[in-house]
């Protein structure tokens, strides 16, 4: 975990958000190793709020059952780690409900961390991925870090807030980082572990908006709660954002339910009844919270319309005209009375120069103009990639009107008549802006997608690592041993080069098993395999093939050299104790070796040779190599 000195000043200065009272109290004693449930009972009755928080908790907790109503009991039943975090919490929400930090907004923020908590809890409940109270604990804080540096640096806070997009998380993080040199999950992390937190729940705290660089193992507890508290603060805000902006909350909320195995049905099982929770709980913590239509009422309402009027919609126009006056008059009309951003140009040529560089959303264009007239102006936008999805405006003069036909097939959106009236104007810029709001809408659906499917990508990646993979070990397994040694086949084919095979079995492993019980087996398989790896040569393959069989795959290496590094495997392997509980155990590995001859048919006799060669080491009394060269099987010494 960090070490960065920007967290030591932190915890030095003493600023960061910390518990006082009871709370801190409560904390003190659960450090304490001969503190007994009964001393902490006793501590937090002292506090008659705490402790009808933490009985509330307790009942919601026991779902159902004989109901709590003593301190002692709901200690008892909570036990002592959830105890701690909540009373943690809970002092934390009640010290910190305002503070300093201009645009930081404290009541949103613990609304907001309120939300993952019981989302957290209640996907603990769905997928046993630890105990409800404490992945609580670890959605109520899993954006500790934003509080405390809010705490702890309320004026720079508030500028680096004010100055990013807050959607993005990483961008916040990435700005924290820039001015403060530290970020808000560095910082929770760091907290969290001064807390007396366990790493597993500080971990997925840490990680949680940028998972890929947790390193976390395809399949693990960590990747699981990681993931799904991902899932609780994406939950947590579409609580927090209003009606209009829900709706494109939730293809991503999908997307991340998704992975951890939450169809929209189950999503919105999960999710219906955590709002009704979340207001219980915010008005026990004085928390504000909202109300939500049920997730199948999101899901299924339409986008919000977009506005049918262009006023107060701003536009980036482009605006040319030769005749000085009429471009002034319509310039102003655009800018005074319907608030767009206007640029103004004389004719087509100093209007494609502009265009190259401001991009203008719409550009409505005198037709009759020097030097390069309003269709030449159109052909040439439609020319590039971008002026494609400008909406243009073309302005006829009388007589005109019969030409506009043509003027369409030359890509013109509309036409305006001049004189250009106030009320003709705003009306048909209300299509332009209509088609702009599409056009944009239709990107980020589409940027979207792209994430969606890289996202997937990435899975898909680590799934296919996983099937590759012996679990217990971590070596490649026999599918994937059974592909590399082609490989190595047909390059040492073409290469003409020499390659060479051990098979390698544990002796005896039956014994071993009986002796120590499986688990026992199974450690002395996993020092077997490390050793193998460890003491074979870098660009040689190990892979675990069977129960206690392992393929060591040599390229480019001929036999005699494959027999020395047998050798070494071996005897490396002799030196071993496995410690099994108290005792160690012994563990021999016989090993057959076979190299490419010229009437090597194909792999797998290949492996068939070896296979001889290891029958033979293991006949003659095993802990042995044996190789087989020209058809005939040479033993090593014992
Ligand atoms: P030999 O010296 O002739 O190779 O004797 P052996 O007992 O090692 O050979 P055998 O192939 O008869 O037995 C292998 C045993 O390995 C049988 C099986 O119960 C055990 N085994 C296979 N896979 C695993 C595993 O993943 N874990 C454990 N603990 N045991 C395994
Ligand atoms: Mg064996
Ligand atoms: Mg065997």
């Amino acid at each position: 975990m960090s070490s960065l000195p920007a967290i030591d000043e932190l915890r030095l200065s003493g600023v960061l958000p910390s518990p006082k009272g009871v709370a801190l109290a409560v904390m003190e004693l659960c450090q304490d190793e001969t503190a007994t449930l009964d001393d902490v009972a006793r501590v937090v009755m002292t506090d008659p709020a705490l402790s009808g928080k933490l009985i509330r908790h307790a009942n919601a907790a026991s779902m159902g059952g004989r109901p709590v109503v003593s301190v002692g009991e709901a200690v008892r039943r909570l036990g002592l780690g959830p105890v701690k975090q909540l009373s943690l919490g809970f002092s934390l929400v009640d010290q910190y409900g305002e503070g300093a930090c201009e645009g930081f907004d404290y009541q949103a923020f613990w609304s907001h961390s309120l939300l993952a908590g019981l989302a957290m809890q209640r996907l603990a409940r769905n997928n046993g991925m630890g105990p409800p109270d404490d992945l609580f604990a670890c959605g109520l804080f899993s954006r500790i870090g934003r509080l405390a540096l809010a705490t702890a640096y309320p004026e720079a806070y508030a500028e680096i807030l004010a100055a990013t997009d807050l959607r993005d998380a990483s961008a916040l993080a990435a700005a924290e980082r820039l001015r403060l040199q530290i970020d808000h999950n560095q910082l929770a992390a760091a907290m969290l572990a001064d807390w007396g937190f366990p790493p597993a729940l500080i971990d997925p705290v840490e990680y949680h908006e940028a998972i890929d660089s947790g390193r976390f193992d395809a399949g693990s507890r960590g990747l699981q709660i990681c993931e799904s508290l991902r899932l609780a603060v994406c939950i947590a805000d579409l609580g927090q954002v209003d009606e209009s902006a829900r709706h494109a909350l939730v293809p991503d909320l999908m997307c991340v339910a998704g992975r951890v195995g939450l169809d929209e049905e189950e999503l919105g099982e999960l999710l219906d009844p955590l709002i009704g929770q979340w207001h219980e709980w915010g008005e026990i913590l004085n928390v504000p919270t909202h109300q939500l239509p049920s997730f199948a009422q999101i899901a299924s309402a339409p986008p919000p319309r977009a506005e049918v009027t262009a006023d107060g919609a701003s536009l980036r126009i482009l605006l040319v005209d030769d005749d000085e006056s009429s471009r002034e008059l319509i310039g102003k009309m655009l800018v005074d009375s319907c608030g767009h951003e206007v640029q103004l140009a004389a004719d087509g040529r100093s209007a494609l120069a502009m265009a190259v560089d401001s991009r203008p959303q719409v550009v409505i264009t005198d037709w009759l103009m020097p030097a390069m007239d309003g269709l030449e102006l159109t052909r040439a936008l439609r020319a590039t990639e971008w002026g494609q999805v400008i909406y243009v405006v073309m302005l006829t003069g009388a007589g005109t009107e019969a030409q506009v036909e043509a003027a369409f097939t030359e890509g013109v959106d509309d036409y305006l008549n001049k004189p250009v009236g106030e009320v003709e104007l705003r009306a048909r810029l209300r299509a332009a802006w209509r088609y702009v709001k599409l056009h944009d809408e239709w990107e980020r659906d589409r940027a979207q997608l792209k994430r969606i499917a890289s996202e997937l990508a990435v899975s898909n990646r680590k799934l296919e690592q996983a099937a590759l993979t012996d679990a217990l070990t971590g070596l490649p397994n026999r599918r994937a041993g059974m592909s590399l040694l082609e490989q190595a086949w047909s390059v040492s084919r073409r290469g003409d080069q020499p390659l060479s095979l051990m098979m390698v079995d544990v002796d005896r492993f039956k014994a071993i098993n009986d002796a120590h019980g499986h688990a026992g087996g199974d450690a002395a398989l996993t020092a077997v395999a490390t050793t193998l790896r460890a003491e074979a040569r870098k660009d040689d393959w190990v892979c675990r093939v069977g129960g206690e069989e392992f393929l060591v795959i040599c390229p480019n290496t001929p036999l005699p050299a494959a027999a020395r590094t047998a050798e070494r495997l071996r005897l490396a392997v002799r030196k071993l104790a496995v410690a099994v509980g108290d005792r160690s155990v012994a563990v021999t590995v016989s090993i057959g070796l076979a190299g490419r001859e010229p009437l090597t048919q194909d792999a797998d006799s290949l492996v068939r040779d070896a296979d001889k060669a290891l029958y033979a080491a293991k006949h003659a009394g095993r802990n042995r190599c044996c190789l087989v060269r020209g058809g005939k099987t040479h033993l090593g010494p014992a």
